[in-house]
């Protein structure tokens, strides 16, 4: 907050402007009043001497004019005493001056009595002389350096100027009161700006004190606080200001609280999607990311804001940011990488006010990885039915056709014919059991009828079977404890899955290779393994055998009759038992396949 400087508060301007204010008027009264009073009181006394000076005049008209004997006193002298008597304090001189000679007759100076019968030199004097007129002006005295006031006058008898009188008076009195008064005057205009200063401060104040707390209550607002309140002073218009700025604060912290709900909402349901949502300003640069979406792209929420969106999800070499706000379909993003499958779809809706101005952008992703990986198996898996089924229907339809075309007639062709189409009709038979058994695998209400069962016999009884129906060269070896261990298991899909994986074992095993069931006991689950001395699977492949339709050597295994499910239903079986399945394998040595089921040893007491 910036802080208002001294000069620039309310408060000083209001004093200011009163003292200016006040200091005008004085200003303007008392030059004319100075100037006036100066006027009058320099007339009163230039007429009061010239008065005077005209009455001296009158006198030494007589004296002039008095026939006189040599007993009387001469004129020098009759002037000497008139002048005299005309000594006062104002008048530093007057002199008598005779108008033929310009001889000075007398002066009221006793200290220049020495001048009296000199000519005068006074320019003035001349002037009135010659002129007949009265000479006045208001002199520096060099000497004093006080203003004097001379005049020189006329002494007239009848028309005619016999002489002049010539006075010099201190008008320096005069000046020297006006001195007083301008500084009675000034010391008034002090006093009076400095009580109305005061009094300014104690007016303003009633104005700038609302004024200051509604300065205070802005300033609080902005800092987030709301809860301050204005004080009303009054009725005035300041009053009524203050009553609105407190209306409109609560208005204010209403619609604050309301902006925040809305916000906290906003960033509640964001947080909780799990579709990843990014939102962009103007130009593309990434103004909101919520942690669905960070954790997708695999970024820090922090260090993409303000990056362009089209870099954050890798469009930069296809697409401009102004392409994706015209995207009406969702795009698809493939981040796959060579062992792992990652595929987003984005969605983009632009945010545009009613002029059609865009704001920015709304990108929501959503990771169809799952369901992209499900498409493609749900493909395969029928691209894969539809071929397994193909072939022996092919296989039947050349057989049939050449039985039709004439071949049933041949007793020795006709049987191998039909006994073709009989295996093509069983293996088909068999797919489509297969399929059924995983499809109900598949299939939610799947439940399996588990039983304790004493696996070691149970597997006896398996193998015994084997042994008694097997056609091909093959020894049976069994590493299978003397202990009964008892486990839980829904027998009759177990004996699906041995009868899969002992099947294989035969069918892969060479003439007179070996075939060897074991048993072992571990912590908290017992490894049931099948071994042959098979060709082997190759390493890459080892991982794939238990998908579905899928096979080593396609050729091969399919005129063994296998269908590339066996495998495939035995995992969804031990999968569903709780254990796990797995094979290891040398190839050209044998193959051994192990699954695991969930076994608890200390319970053997209990059963035996
Ligand atoms: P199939 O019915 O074709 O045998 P399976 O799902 O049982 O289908 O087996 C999948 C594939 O795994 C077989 O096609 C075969 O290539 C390979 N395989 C399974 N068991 C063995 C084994 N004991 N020795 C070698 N290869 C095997």
């Amino acid at each position: 907050m910036r802080k208002v400087g001294f000069f620039r508060s309310i408060n000083v301007k209001f004093v200011i402007i009163y003292v200016l204010l006040i200091l005008v008027a004085m200003q303007i009264i008392g030059v004319y009043f100075v100037k006036q009073l100066e006027e009058t009181l320099r007339t009163n006394f230039q007429t009061s001497l010239t008065e005077r000076v005209n009455l001296l005049a009158y006198n030494i008209v007589e004296e002039m004019e008095k026939e006189r004997t040599p007993e009387d006193p001469t004129l020098e002298e009759d002037i000497k005493k008139i002048l005299r008597d005309f000594s006062a304090v104002d008048i530093s001189e007057v002199r008598v001056i005779d108008g033929r000679s310009m001889k000075i007759l007398g002066t009221s100076d006793p200290n220049n009595q020495g001048v009296v019968g000199q000519r005068s030199t006074e320019l003035r004097v001349k002037q009135t002389l010659t002129l007949e007129e009265e000479q006045s002006s208001i002199l520096i005295d060099p000497q004093s350096g006080h203003r004097i006031w001379v005049l020189s006058k006329p002494i007239k008898s009848g028309k005619k100027v016999i002489g002049a009188i010539y006075l010099v008076a201190k008008i320096e009195n005069v000046f020297e009161q006006m001195k007083t008064i301008n500084g009675i005057f000034a010391t008034g205009t002090g006093i009076a700006l400095a009580i109305t200063a005061v009094l300014g401060v104690l007016l303003a104040q009633t104005i700038t004190r609302p004024i200051s707390d509604l300065k205070k209550q802005a300033i609080a607002m902005t800092k987030g606080n709301f809860s301050r309140k204005v004080k009303v002073y009054g009725n005035d218009e300041i009053g009524t200001l203050a009553m609105t700025f407190n209306n409109l604060t609560k208005k204010l912290q209403e619609a604050q609280a309301m902006t925040e709900g809305e916000r906290r909402k906003l960033s509640t349901v964001l947080s909780y999607m799990t579709d990843g949502v990014i939102a962009t300003d103007r130009k593309g640069r990434v103004i909101l990311i919520n942690e669905p979406a960070a954790e997708m792209l695999d970024v820090s929420r922090e260090t993409v804001l303000s990056q362009p969106i089209v870099s954050l999800l890798g469009l930069s070499d296809t697409n401009t940011f102004e392409d994706l706000l015209e995207e009406k379909d969702s795009l698809i993003l493939d981040y796959s990488t060579k062992t792992k499958p990652y595929i987003l779809r984005a969605n983009f809706s632009v945010i545009q006010k009613e002029t059609g101005f865009v704001n920015g952008l709304i990108a929501v992703l959503h990771d169809i990885t799952e369901q992209e990986k499900i498409n493609t198996e749900r493909r395969e898996f029928v691209a894969n039915v539809s071929h397994e089924l193909r072939t022996p229907l092919t296989t039947m339809r050349s057989y049939l056709e050449a039985l039709a075309d004439g071949a049933w007639k041949d007793e020795e062709i006709a049987p191998n014919f039909l006994e073709v189409t009989r295996t093509e009709t069983e293996r088909m038979i068999r797919l489509v059991n297969d399929l059924l058994t995983l499809s109900k695998m598949d299939s939610t209400d799947y439940m399996l009828s588990p039983e304790w069962v004493n696996f070691v016999s149970f597997f006896h009884s398996i193998i015994d079977r084997f042994e008694m129906s097997k056609e091909q060269n093959v020894t049976f070896k069994r590493m299978l404890p003397s202990n009964p261990i008892f486990v839980e298991i829904d027998e009759d899909k177990l004996t699906q899955v041995l009868y899969n994986i002992i099947s294989n074992a035969l069918k892969y095993s060479p003439e007179g290779g070996q075939v060897t069931f074991s048993i072992q006991e571990e912590e908290g689950r017992i490894i049931v393994s099948i071994s042959d001395q098979g060709m082997g699977i190759p390493k890459e492949n080892i991982g794939r055998i238990f998908d579905r339709f899928y096979r080593v050597d396609k050729a091969r295994t399919r005129k063994l009759g296998g269908t590339g499910l066996g495998l495939a239903i035995a995992k969804e079986i031990i999968n569903a038992h709780g254990g796990g399945i797995w094979a290891t394998s040398q190839e050209g040595k044998g193959t051994v396949i192990s699954f695991s089921l969930p076994y608890d040893g200390s319970e053997e007491d209990e059963w035996s």
